[in-house]
């Protein structure tokens, strides 16, 4: 009789056993789908080389805008697809060739883009003016931004039936930029983040003027559905800025600057949706472990909005053991948290990788073999 109770046990043990199983994996799997719905993933950038064919852009002594923005496209396309080989670039252009203005936000906006990114270079007829500028869509607030945005929308000027096709737009006329006032302007607090990343990387690995970012009416960002920016990567009026601009190193380096901002926009944008993501999971009691950053420890509080902490406005307070510590970020998974940690040491050069189960801190070993990594 005992024999026969153990084995009914037993029996029922394995018919359960599968069914638990799948219990757990359906739990385990549920969170997983959550998050990819919440999480944004930039997947898709469009490179716009300005001008093309009969419309050589702002004429040079060695090359014209149009070969020199074609040149630093491509090698900027070149290191988003090293980079992010999962990200796909699209080019309005990849030859020497004529494309109208509105062809160029119907292709990005086809392809359901999240990032345009149209490349110019600048020119003034006073030779001494020197630098870059990158322009989010508006109503300009100067004479030279528009004359800026003038220039860059005459372009319109070599297609057939321009005013129709652009509802009467004359680029030579003040009046017509009317119109830029009166939009909405979507995309605007995302288009600045990306525009200012741009400037600031020129800053650093160029050496060229940073004229700031600035806004204007431009009819190829104008009816592009997404964050969009157009960049002036120096005076082609300028000698020396012209020459800079034919060499190989100062077109790298011009398109590695633009790319480092690509980088730090799409990881800021997708680390903001997973802690968004993440916070949601959270409150479903799932996915404990946390791996951050750490880059501050202290007796005494720091405030979050304080210069220490940069530009970062992720910034989390700990007190751990009578001491205030402070991190950045916050992923379930460790080699994401490595990749982030790589990047906060241009800031933060002491910065480590720490661990928390249920907001407490534990050691980063126990952290990795809880959640299986
Ligand atoms: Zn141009």
């Amino acid at each position: 009789m005992f024999d026969m109770v153990m084995k009914l046990k037993i029996r029922a043990k394995l018919h359960i056993f599968p069914i638990i199983f799948i219990f757990i994996l359906g739990f385990w799997k549920l969170p997983a789908s959550a998050q990819e719905k919440e999480e944004y993933h930039l997947r898709t950038v469009v490179i716009d080389p300005g001008h093309g064919g009969r419309d050589i852009g702002a004429p040079g002594a060695l090359k014209h805008e149009k070969d020199l923005v074609l040149e630093i496209g491509l090698r900027l396309g070149e290191y988003i697809n090293k980079h992010h080989p999962d990200v796909k670039v699209i080019y309005t252009r990849k030859t020497d060739t004529f494309i109208p203005l509105i062809k160029r936000s119907e292709m990005a906006n086809k392809h359901q883009a999240d990032l345009f990114i149209s490349l110019h270079v600048n020119a003034n007829e006073n030779k001494h003016v020197k630098g870059t500028e990158t322009y989010v869509m508006g109503l300009h607030k100067t004479q030279s931004n528009l004359e800026v945005a003038k220039k860059e929308n005459a372009a319109i000027l070599y297609e057939e039936d321009y005013s129709r096709k652009y509802e009467g737009f004359d680029p030579n006329s003040a009046e017509s930029y009317i119109i830029f006032s009166l939009m909405q302007n979507a995309y605007l607090k995302q288009s600045l983040k990306f525009a200012s990343s741009v400037q600031k990387n020129f800053g650093y690995s160029t050496g060229l003027i940073n004229r700031g970012v600035k806004q204007a009416g431009f009819l190829v960002l104008y009816k592009t559905s997404m964050p969009r920016v157009l960049v002036e990567a120096g005076f082609i009026s300028n000698p020396d800025q012209e020459k800079y601009l034919n060499t190989d190193d100062g077109q790298r380096k011009i398109a590695h600057a633009i790319g480092q901002a690509f980088d730090d926009y799409k990881e800021k944008l997708e680390q903001q949706s997973v802690m968004l993501a993440s916070d949601s999971l959270e409150n479903q009691q799932e996915e404990s472990i946390r791996f951050k950053i750490q880059v501050a420890a202290s007796s005494d509080p720091i405030p979050l909005e304080s210069d220490y902490f940069k530009e970062y406005d992720d910034v989390q307070e700990h007190r751990v053991a009578g001491q205030y510590k402070y991190t950045i970020g916050s992923f379930s998974n460790y080699q994401e948290a490595r990749q982030f940690k790589k990047k906060i040491r241009r800031d933060f050069p002491d910065a480590f990788l720490v661990a928390f189960k249920d907001e407490q801190t534990i050691p980063v070993k126990k952290a990795l073999s809880e959640s299986n990594q």
